[in-house]
């Protein structure tokens, strides 16, 4: 399956000079999307995880597809203000300035292995901080898994206690 053919570059988005890469081409194609997400699936099937925890917020779209094909719950992390129940959180360095994730307290029990799921890999900030907040409450990401990854911005260094699996990779 042709993956990359399914994502589209968009200039300009969400500010000038950024090249955002748009996954929707991708979800609108029912056999792409579907395989997408069974090829994730399969490296797992079997191995007892007890959660998908899925990145706000097109990390939802796949990690919710995930936890339904595996069979296990699914986690949400947040951006400050979403969740209504008590939360912990962590800030993290964005290119400018700084974001904070949060996690229900009670989302996850200390021993449950737990798979990170989000749309795209980038410096890998995002995936740093979700995984502080899950070994926070006890619990070990035993795989960080993406669409798409973009090489060259130090992702996988920047996550290196945390193996990461990408569908496709872009220069
Ligand atoms: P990182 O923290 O790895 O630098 O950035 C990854 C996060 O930013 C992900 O949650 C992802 O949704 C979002 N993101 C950054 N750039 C893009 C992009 O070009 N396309 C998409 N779909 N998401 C992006």
């Amino acid at each position: 399956m042709d993956f990359a053919s399914k994502i589209r570059d968009v200039v300009d988005f969400p500010k000038p000079g950024i090249v955002f890469k748009d996954i929707t081409p991708l979800l609108q194609d029912p056999r792409a999307f579907q395989t997408a997400v069974d090829v994730i699936a399969d490296r797992h099937v079997g191995s007892k995880l007890d959660a998908i925890v899925a990145v706000e917020s097109r990390g939802f779209i796949i990690g919710s597809a995930l936890a339904y094909k595996l069979g296990c719950s699914l986690v949400v992390v947040r951006k400050a203000g979403k969740l209504p129940a008590k939360t912990i959180s962590t800030r993290y360095a964005l290119e400018y300035g700084e974001d904070e994730l949060h996690i229900h307290e009670d989302a996850l029990q200390p021993g449950q292995k737990v798979l990170i799921a989000d749309d795209l890999l980038a410096t890998g900030g995002t995936v740093r901080a979700t995984g502080q907040l899950i070994r926070q409450l006890g619990a070990t990401p035993v795989e960080a898994v993406f669409l798409v990854e973009l090489n060259g911005l130090g992702g996988r260094e920047l996550v290196n206690d945390i193996p990461c699996f990408s569908l496709m990779s872009f220069d």
